[in-house]
């Protein structure tokens, strides 16, 4: 459909609508400020802001905010800030408690046009009415079906005004109780609710429900495309309804399929079980799919975009690997990081054939495969750290790094060769010595290894925590795991590292700076870091894990 082509609205309507948009598509993201935004959200915001943009139009956000028992301030600041962190600028920020007076009145024309009925049947009684539980039982009307005009707008006005206790008056629509459809069944339009709205404080203790509200908002913001995801498709027939019924501009509804990755859950409500059991530290824990968390793990809203769009729009229900985000976000990181040296189990090593007091500095590309980003200074004294897995007192076949028979070349030094080395009690390696040879011609090693190098002066290594992480969930689809998710848990989804060493170029690293951890892995600067430590998340392995 082209924007105002709805083919069910009057030409009357369709002449309003184009005169307010000027037959630009309009479109909304509008989340319901009751928790983080998370990764399928990000499909649900690139969809909506991208195809706007993509025909000159305009995207609204708008906060779909009537539960006021289950919405907070936080959630609407994070969302905007999610939105604007993934490269979105919202035409307008709205909410549907903007419009609540609008709504009321729509209410009210419903009513006036025999469309709506104030019911004083209990939830349990009108969900027996619509065939029980499983629907399938006999439906009937409401005793209240037939009530006059007068006396329900008289009855409204009670709603309204506070005469109602909560669940002892709803205002409902006057729909088709035999439909197919149960959107059809005399949806509940308003319900009294005596709670503070946190925009619009206690001006109401009657609230409308989300498909009577949604329809009607995106009304009166003119939208041309409702986009939502399949679970909308039968409630689409109750939006057009409600529109026709109150004889106002409707936007074509269109349904496309959620997004779900594999071993994760994504929804708010199991992601607050997963905050409450203390499986994970909070809503940015970097192991979820929240877009905070994926922003505190290093995630770009570069990868994260290429990710989404790269899916497509589909209403299928997919569950993508997790493996795909990931090789976006490896993609764009090996493009964008500057390359550094991190020690993750630090071994001392000292150079028996440089001076005490030797000193140099070296200068070092910042991504030996895009020279472009330039060269940084790295001290070289004689003594520097390697990792520990580096080194083995035994030879092996297999093993191209250090051992007492095989030297090992050490990034843009040189080749070192182990002389000697020191053990303690328990028979761990404490020191390694050994010699340095930096000719041009020296024998070509099997491989090179990373290091960090010891340096007063330049005050070099420094200290670094270094979280590291894996799948949360031990299955693919933790749903559908035995005993359901929250028994789905990876007990070693975490490893923090506390004493790891990282080389001094990273001394003026800022959270959220990003970097490859040569050998290592990508890493982001996480927010807990002190001026006393550095606090890295990895972000994703230099290359995909075959044995994942
Ligand atoms: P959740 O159950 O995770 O809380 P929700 O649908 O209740 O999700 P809303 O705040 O209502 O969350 O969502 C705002 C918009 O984002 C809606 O249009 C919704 O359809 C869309 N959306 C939510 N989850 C997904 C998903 N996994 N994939 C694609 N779109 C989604
Ligand atoms: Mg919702
Ligand atoms: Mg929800």
């Amino acid at each position: 459909h082209r924007p105002g082509e709805n083919p069910q609205i009057s030409e009357e309507i369709r002449q309003k609508h184009l005169q307010a948009t000027g037959g630009k598509v309009v479109t909304r993201f509008p989340p319901e400020p009751n928790g983080f935004l998370h990764i399928g959200h990000a499909k649900a915001i690139n969809l909506n802001f991208r195809y706007a943009e993509a025909h000159g139009g305009q995207c609204y956000l708008r906060f779909d905010d009537t539960n006021p028992e289950a919405e907070e301030p936080r959630y609407y600041e994070a969302i905007k800030s999610n939105v604007e962190w993934l490269g979105f600028t919202p035409y307008k920020m709205t909410a549907a408690s903007d419009y609540f007076q609008e709504l009321y009145e729509c209410a009210l024309t419903l009513i006036q046009k025999g469309r709506a009925y104030v019911c004083h049947m209990n939830q349990e009684d009108i969900s027996l009415s619509r065939g029980g539980a499983d629907g399938k039982g006999a439906r009937y009307n409401s005793p209240w079906r037939e009530r006059s005009v007068e006396e329900n707008l008289a009855e409204f006005e009670k709603m309204r005004s506070g005469q109602y206790e909560e669940g002892a008056a709803c205002l409902r629509l006057k729909q088709d109780m035999q439909s197919g459809n149960p959107f059809m069944w005399d949806l509940v339009a308003y319900r009294v609710l005596r709670h503070p709205h946190c925009r619009t404080g206690t001006t109401w203790c009657i609230y409308p429900m989300y498909d009577f509200t949604h329809c009607l908002c995106d009304s009166l913001e003119n939208i041309t495309h409702s986009m939502c995801t399949t679970e909308f498709i039968n409630a689409r027939e109750a939006y057009y309804w409600v529109c026709d019924n109150v004889e106002v501009y409707k936007a074509v509804q269109w349904e496309y399929g959620r997004l779900n990755i594999t071993n994760t859950v994504l929804s708010k409500r199991k992601l607050t079980k997963l905050v409450d059991a203390g499986i994970i530290s909070s809503w940015d824990d970097p192991r979820v799919y929240t877009l905070a968390a994926l922003r505190r793990r290093g995630f770009t809203p570069r990868a994260i975009n290429a990710f989404v769009e790269e899916i497509g729009v589909t209403t299928a229900f997919s569950v993508v690997d997790v493996k795909k985000l990931e090789a976006h976000v490896r993609d764009d990181l090996n493009k964008s990081t500057l390359r550094r040296m991190a020690i993750l189990d630090p071994l001392l090593v000292k150079i028996t054939n440089l001076a005490d007091d030797f000193e140099e500095l070296l200068s070092i590309p910042n991504d030996p495969r895009d020279l472009a980003k330039g060269d940084s200074l790295l001290p070289l004294t004689n003594q520097l750290y390697i990792d520990r897995s580096d080194f083995r007192t035994e030879d092996d076949p297999n093993f191209f790094r250090l051992t007492p028979n095989q030297a090992v070349g050490i990034y843009r030094v040189g080749v070192l060769s182990c002389t000697r080395y020191e053990t303690d009690a328990d028979g761990k390696v404490t020191l390694i010595e050994g010699t340095i040879n930096r000719a041009d011609d020296a024998p070509k090693p099997k491989t090179f290894i990373t290091w960090v190098p010891l340096s007063e002066k330049y005050n070099s290594p420094l200290k670094a925590e270094i979280r590291l992480y894996s799948a949360l969930f031990k299955s693919r689809n933790p749903d559908n795991a035995p005993g359901g998710y929250l028994n789905d848990v990876n007990p070693q989804s975490l490893t923090i590292i506390e004493e790891a060493l990282v080389d001094p170029r990273l001394t003026d690293a800022h959270v959220e700076d990003k970097f490859q951890f040569q050998r290592v892995g990508y890493f982001c600067v996480d927010p807990d870091s002190t001026d006393k430590k550095l606090v890295f998340n990895l972000t994703v392995s230099i290359k995909e894990d075959p044995n994942k």
